[in-house]
């Protein structure tokens, strides 16, 4: 299968070069998919912003209707896409269906808010006048997105952006084009008028550069790894674009004295392992209270052996394949890097090869005990099954040692202790905060994205989306029938 663009409502045909797409769990080929060139993004944005000025005038109900729509299709299609979802990503099935879900979930969601939008009416300083704010649409938006979420993702942006009248254009990661190919057949499906919904396959280097260089293009929406992400603000900045960002992780569970240690090792190993440990929100630090490490660790060690590592399309395996031997080289140099620093490896440390996992990229879930908040293992992101084992003496180092990262995406604390569970919650610098939960399981209609190195002050999801997607027009109508001078006819 080649996996074209969706522009202007079709698929580009003509010649081109492709790459392979491949399974992680297996190295099959897949699909192969288009890496497309400036001119491609060129003609994607042409149409989008043809498609905009128009769509821009749909009543927003009735924009959302089409979102209606697609929330259908893929409630109907969610088997199909959770599987596709897997083989190209990795994730267990079981998540693979937990994603589409979520995308479903956003589209219902942000369906409801072409009925909102809500702006402001307040009263003037002067009278016979009336003031109100509305939401406006902003354009052409450019979304870039990870591998890691193939399709949640990018619901996140794209759906706030079409119900606020805007068009985009979507660059999905290389490494997962499939399920943007799959939204692209439904946007199609759905008759969303041609331009409004482009997907444009490629290089970050090529196609995301172009989206981010071109004139026409008011907004980018980014999310992936800091590294990437600071260049995305650099360039953008130079073309004074609005750029929002969530990036990397370095998340925390903390266990305090007084937790329920059976749910805090259901929560860790959720977080830590699930995804293969590379969800932007994975557990990759559990800091926690002198008084119950050497239990936890005992604890999660024995759960941790029984824990099933496979081809994630196989319903009874836990840990799927990290996504490519790229992703597998650079989580061993992290466990090496871990040894010569002088931390404990208890289990794991090791790339999986003996029979059927020879084929796919399967690391071991690896537990890292004795580690220090300073060294690279607890301070880097390593996107991969790795966790570090940190002791504390109380709840203030938990939230010294959480805080003492460069990223602020998600955190955790299991304790039965009302007061220590409130100071934490105001205290820890992430943008979300779990309560005996593990560090992952954000909701859509909530906003999502952190703080420092992890992002740019905006949000994925929920209402705060909007924010991203549109911009506040403030608007005076005076009746009075002379002229008012705002701060001066005052009597
Ligand atoms: P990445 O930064 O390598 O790539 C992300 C996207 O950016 C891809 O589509 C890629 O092609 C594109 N890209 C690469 N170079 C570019 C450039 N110079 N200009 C424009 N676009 C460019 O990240 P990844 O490896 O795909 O994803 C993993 C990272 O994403 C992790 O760091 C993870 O924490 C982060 N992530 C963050 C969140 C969040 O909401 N905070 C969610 C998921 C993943």
């Amino acid at each position: 299968m080649k996996l074209s663009n969706f522009i202007n409502g079709e698929w580009q045909e003509g010649e081109a070069t492709y790459t392979a797409v491949l399974n992680p769990a297996n190295g099959e080929q897949l699909a192969e998919v288009r890496m497309s060139t400036k001119e491609d993004v060129d003609r994607a944005v042409k149409a989008a912003v043809n498609a905009q000025k128009k769509w821009a005038l749909v009543p927003a109900p009735k924009r959302a209707d089409y979102l209606y729509e697609i929330g259908r299709l893929m409630k109907e299609r969610k088997e199909h896409l959770a599987q596709v979802l897997t083989k190209e990503m990795g994730k267990i099935i079981e998540e693979g269906r937990g994603e589409v879900q979520e995308g479903i979930d956003m589209a219902f969601y942000m369906a409801g808010e072409g009925r909102r939008l809500f702006g402001e009416t307040t009263p003037s300083e002067l009278a016979d006048k009336f003031a109100m704010s509305v939401r406006a649409p902003i354009g052409v938006v450019g979304l870039i997105t990870p591998w890691n979420f193939p399709v949640a993702i990018a619901t996140w942006k794209s759906f706030p952006a079409i119900v606020a009248g805007n068009a985009f254009i979507w660059k999905p990661a290389t490494e997962t084009p499939m399920m943007a190919y799959e939204m692209a057949k439904i946007f199609q499906e759905v008759g969303l008028p041609p331009g409004v919904a482009n997907v444009v396959f490629g290089s970050g280097s090529e196609v995301g550069t172009a989206m981010i260089e071109h004139e026409d293009v008011k907004v980018i929406s980014f999310t992936g790894s800091t590294d990437t992400g600071s260049k995305v603000a650099e360039l953008g900045g130079k073309h004074l674009k609005k750029v929002s960002l969530e990036m990397g992780g370095k998340n925390a569970v903390i266990v305090m004295e007084d937790a329920d240690l059976n749910l805090a090792v259901e929560g860790i190993l959720w977080s830590a392992f699930g995804t293969a440990g590379q969800r932007c929100t994975a557990c990759s630090r559990v800091i926690v209270h002198k008084d119950v490490k050497k239990e936890l660790e005992t604890m999660l060690l024995e759960r941790m052996e029984k824990l099933t590592i496979g081809d994630g399309m196989d319903e009874s395996v836990k840990v799927g394949p990290v996504i490519n031997k790229n992703a597998l080289e650079k989580i061993h140099s992290y466990v090496q890097i871990g040894k010569e620093e002088g931390a404990n490896l208890v289990v794991g440390g090791e790339i999986l090869d003996n029979g059927d996992l020879a084929k796919g990229n399967y690391y071991a879930p690896t537990l890292f005990s004795n580690v220090k908040p300073d060294m690279r293992i607890a301070q880097e992101e390593i996107f991969g099954p790795v966790v570090s084992l940190i002791e504390v003496d109380s709840l203030e180092e938990a939230i010294e040692v959480n805080n003492g990262v460069k990223f602020g995406l998600s955190s955790s604390i299991f304790s039965r202790d009302v007061n220590k569970i409130f100071r934490a919650q105001r205290d820890l610098d992430t943008g979300i905060v779990y309560v005996n939960a593990g560090t992952t399981g954000a909701e859509i209609h909530l906003p999502f994205g952190g703080t420092k190195g992890t992002g740019n002050g905006h949000r994925d999801s929920g209402v705060a989306a909007l924010d991203v997607y549109t911009e506040w027009k403030s608007i005076y109508i005076d009746y009075s029938g002379k002229l008012q001078r705002a701060q001066i006819d005052t009597e």
